[in-house]
């Protein structure tokens, strides 16, 4: 089969409207493993062609280092594609993660990419042992190990950390992992000689943490295998107490899956008990923070009064608004000062109390439309504290 036909053709509403006619469950899963491949360019496309059938979707990344799946698989292909996996060397009983709150709407299509590395980590494999990694821990260790006072350390990014952690983690402050890394390494200077417990969200986060700390002298470090995931699949089937506390961020449509009932963080917006995440419905913006469902109701899905102004206007008048403007990064981004956002959104609110606009070239886009008419009366009679209708 030619390379160019190993990939999806359809728009994403064809294919949620496919996923939504399919009439069976599917199982959401990930894997990863640090494996020498040969040629990751052309296993890329045997594994497309193999998954495709089988009914696979997901975001897989290959490398020479090895392997990153996150995908679902038709429930009833299972076996098979369990069969196709163990059939190759390379993977060959390789543990699958799999999620626990599915409802098999996680992923649209099946994309494999070939990257220069597995994870972007920005660390310098060649100054360090990758292979020399902590003890890998399960549920029931980890929890042992935290009640003999071990210190806990978070190892994903400060925004994944929002909605859900191990009680008492270290959290990082850092948006990426290599400054994560290099945050907890600061952090943790006397602790050399002690116990720490590293975890992130699947594991393989902490293959290259734990190599990196033990690197840099750390004598101790255990670190939670297949991550919060395959924890909370132990904690299920061997009844264990949690002590990971409210919701797992996970990088899907879902944005987050829930662990337990704890609420464990606040509405950045109004500072009521919330863990509801999502991203600023305003196309510019995008931010991810930590909402409220009456506060998203009141900001119309926005982070600011702001945004609301600009995404309650009418889709040709924010494309128009839109030109010349920079999209939002695709890079994942969350609000750090909460505390700032509210005084941002107070201060907004006076403005459009006072009768004002926080966007005032709003009117020069009125008097640009060729066709003003139907835009202006949009614009002049918004309510910016509603939803459209
Ligand atoms: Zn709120
Ligand atoms: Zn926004």
């Amino acid at each position: 089969m030619e390379a160019h036909e190993l990939r999806n053709k359809y728009g994403p509403d064809t294919l949620r409207a496919r996923l939504e006619a399919e009439g069976f469950s599917r199982t959401t899963l990930s894997f990863y493993r640090y494996v020498r491949l040969a040629d990751p360019a052309a296993m890329r496309n045997e594994l497309y062609a193999e998954w495709e059938a089988l009914g696979v979707l997901g975001r897989i990344y290959l490398a020479q280092e090895g392997i990153n799946a996150q995908l679902s698989v038709p429930t009833h292909q299972f076996e098979a594609f369990r069969k196709a996996i163990d059939a190759r060397t390379e993977f060959d009983g390789v543990p699958f993660k799999i999620a626990v709150e599915d409802d098999g709407k996680s992923f649209l299509k099946l994309t494999l990419k070939v990257r220069h590395k597995l994870v972007a980590d920005g660390l310098h494999d060649e100054v360090f042992d990758v292979s020399n990694v902590g003890q890998h821990l399960d549920a029931e260790s980890f929890n042992q190990l935290m009640e003999q006072g071990a210190t806990v350390v978070d190892m994903r990014n400060n925004y994944e950390c929002l909605i859900g952690h191990f009680e008492g983690a270290l959290l990082p402050e850092a948006e990426t992992f290599r400054g994560a890394v290099e945050e907890m390494l600061e952090k943790l200077e006397d602790k050399k000689e002690e116990p720490i417990l590293l975890y992130c969200t699947g594991g393989i986060r902490c293959e290259k943490a734990s190599a990196w700390f033990r690197h840099h002298g750390f004598t101790q470090v255990g670190q939670l295998h297949g991550g919060i995931i395959d924890y909370a699949r132990q904690v299920r089937a061997k009844e264990l107490p949690s002590r990971y506390k409210g919701q797992n961020f996970v990088f899907d449509g879902r944005l987050a899956e829930r662990i337990t009932n704890d609420v464990v963080s606040t509405c950045f917006q109004c500072v009521l008990a919330s863990d509801r995440i999502t991203n600023c419905q305003q196309h510019t913006c995008n931010v991810l923070l930590v909402q409220c469902e009456a506060c998203a109701t009141k900001y119309a899905d926005c982070c600011t009064p702001s945004c609301r102004e600009i995404h309650l206007l009418p889709e040709e008048v924010q494309r128009e608004w839109r030109k010349g403007k920079p999209s939002a990064s695709a890079k994942m981004k969350a609000i750090r000062d909460p505390e700032a956002l509210r005084k941002r959104i107070s201060e907004e609110e006076a403005v459009l109390a006072g009768g004002g606009s926080l966007h005032t070239e709003l009117t020069e886009i009125i008097i640009d439309a060729a066709d003003g008419s139907d835009i202006a009366r949009h614009l002049n009679t918004r309510d910016s504290g509603s939803r459209p209708e």
